[in-house]
């Protein structure tokens, strides 16, 4: 059973690290193209950026090895895999639940980790990146990786999601994540400045994080951001 267990989380850590170094590389190579010069002078952050993130990789992998491999053997978790098993209705909804919940244990987390005791023990690793780049989509202190690691393995537990759709939140999560960070505005203006755009979280608004620290600290959506009036709206860097 260790064996299994042990295999599983090694597999999850080199597949979340061979997803980190491929979405990163891409956008960082995108972003050579739209802005030349960015990543200029930033080699050693970018090396430390890495380190950072695939050691990240790990700590993410490994719960989500351990539920992977309960999910395969004993049915643990609510993924399930018959299109049929709930109405037709609530396959997109579980998405946004799961990305709802992930926002709102981010936002407060995120608040928490800002008071200056957490923030030099857990949260100053990931604003050493100035400016952040592409590569710090994982770029995190161990415990504060410890805390984004074990969201999705339990809200697996909580929240019915059909396997496809749990793909698609993976998939916005580490799209968000390096866009959010490599200095520049991949979305039109159209949307980012639209009704809907107001309360969704793009680089332009967390860059503002990086830059001003104390505002901005959504992660998909300004809900929270705009409840608590910590949302300073857009940089205009990004
Ligand atoms: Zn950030
Ligand atoms: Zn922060």
């Amino acid at each position: 059973m260790w064996t299994a267990i042990t295999l599983s989380a090694a597999a999850m850590t080199a597949i979340v690290a061979l997803r980190y170094l491929a979405s990163s590389g891409f956008f960082a190579l995108v972003t050579n193209r739209v802005r030349p010069g960015y990543h200029a002078k930033l080699g050693a952050q970018i090396r430390r950026e890495l380190s950072w993130s695939l050691a990240s990789a790990a700590i993410y992998g490994v719960p989500a090895g351990v539920v992977a491999w309960g999910w395969k053997e004993h049915g643990w978790t609510r993924i399930y895999t018959d299109w049929q098993a709930y109405p037709l209705w609530y396959l997109p909804v579980a998405p946004l639940l799961f990305l709802f919940a992930h926002d709102t244990w981010f936002y407060w987390t995120h608040r928490v980790m800002h008071r200056p005791r957490w923030f030099r023990a857990m949260h100053a690793v990931h604003h050493a990146s100035r400016p952040p780049t592409a590569w710090a989509a994982m770029s995190f202190h161990p415990w504060e990786a410890l805390t984004g690691a074990i969201v999705i393995p339990a809200l697996v537990f909580l929240i019915p999601i059909h396997v496809a759709m749990l793909g698609v939140v993976l998939m916005v999560m580490t799209v968000m994540g390096v866009t959010n960070h490599m200095g520049w505005e991949m979305f039109p203006r159209t949307l980012v400045h639209s009704r809907l755009g107001s309360w969704l979280i793009t680089a332009s608004h967390h860059q503002r994080h990086h830059e001003e620290y104390k505002c901005n600290y959504g992660l998909y959506f300004r809900f929270w951001d705009r409840l608590c009036r910590t949302d300073r709206g857009l940089s205009p860097n990004a």
